[in-house]
């Protein structure tokens, strides 16, 4: 573009780049992603969730750009799940991180909301500690997204993870699943939509972003993270391919997305309230408060939200 030195060959577009125009470039995609699926529109508040690793980094650092360009407002969101010194160090990233851009953050910790954190309630609940996480963080960024009326939740799930997981569930035959896996989720009733602008971004490329821009990220691995050989051997086969054919991961994705509805099951349940706590479910008493109820004596959902309420009218949010 320039002939200065380049840092990267990206290959699916028959780019050489130097630093500042792959910093252009990968903004620029992420801007079309949120114009050519719809995610995000001017005036709206969306929330990001940001765990402090490379991907959701990458995320609210491109979102508080684009963002003055679109006019929309950036609040991010960090859980702390009290994972012994990994959540401390992916708390303080955020922090610092979210100080320097300017951009309003909302903590949760769980175990000031819950008194203990995700090791205990593992032991507690006998359930495998992703699966456990997955709950709380679906619930935790739901009642904060309603609580602090955003418009939309933004996840920093990229290409690469989101191909592997829809292969994954095609081999298993989990059709429903792959639908919720496009650029956006709906929202549904009170459920808050959820987007993906880095859809079409690969792990590589957010690797890149972080490294030539500087962007601090948690240096440590959550001790709970397991890579499963089914997603070990998909993400093998996809690069493989890949490096034969440069785009096809892309095209992929882009075919994913325009026949996402034919993978969607229409439920004959209907979302509803839970009984306890208000939040959407589709029984008569939501996941989380079921197990609050279970592994620790009485639903938490009723008390949860109003601590949450209570943290962002201390920040005026
Ligand atoms: Fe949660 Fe598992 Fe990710 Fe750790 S690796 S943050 S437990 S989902
Ligand atoms: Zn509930």
């Amino acid at each position: 573009m320039c002939g200065g030195p380049a840092v990267t060959v990206v290959r699916y577009a028959k780019l050489r780049l130097c630093r500042e125009h792959f910093i252009e470039f990968i903004q620029g995609r992420v801007l079309r992603c949120i114009e050519r699926y719809g995610l995000i529109e001017g005036g709206w508040r969306v929330l990001v969730a940001v765990s402090g690793g490379k991907d959701s980094v990458t995320l609210l650092h491109i979102l508080s750009v684009i963002s003055r360009r679109l006019g929309f407002n950036v609040l991010a969101l960090h859980l702390d799940l009290g994972i012994p010194d990994y959540s401390r160090k992916a708390r303080e990233v955020v922090e610092s991180f979210c100080r320097g851009l300017e951009v309003p953050l909302i903590v949760v910790d769980l175990k000031e909301l819950l008194g203990v954190g995700l090791p205990e309630l593992v032991v507690r609940g006998r359930r495998p500690a992703c699966s456990l996480c997955g709950l709380l963080k679906r619930y935790l960024i739901n009642v904060v997204g309603v609580e602090a009326r955003a418009n939309v939740v933004v996840l920093g799930h990229h290409l690469d993870d989101l191909l592997t997981y829809v292969m994954k569930n095609f081999l298993l035959q989990k059709l429903n699943e792959i639908s919720k896996l496009g650029p956006k989720t709906e929202s549904e009733g009170p459920l808050i939509g959820r987007v993906r602008p880095l859809y079409e971004i690969s792990e590589g490329e957010t690797s890149l972003y972080v490294s030539i821009q500087g962007l601090p990220v948690v240096d440590t691995v959550c001790p709970y993270k397991v890579v499963g050989s089914i997603e070990g051997e998909v993400r093998k086969f996809l690069d493989s391919i890949e490096g034969r054919n440069p785009g096809i991961k892309i095209a992929l994705a882009r075919g994913i997305a325009k026949n996402i509805e034919f993978y969607r099951v229409r439920s004959e349940s209907n979302v509803g309230a839970c009984r306890y706590c208000g939040m959407p479910t589709s029984d008569d008493v939501c996941a989380f408060c079921k197990f609050t109820e279970k592994v620790l004596g009485s639903p938490m959902g009723p008390v949860v939200r109003g601590k949450i309420k209570e943290v962002l009218n201390r920040q005026q949010l």
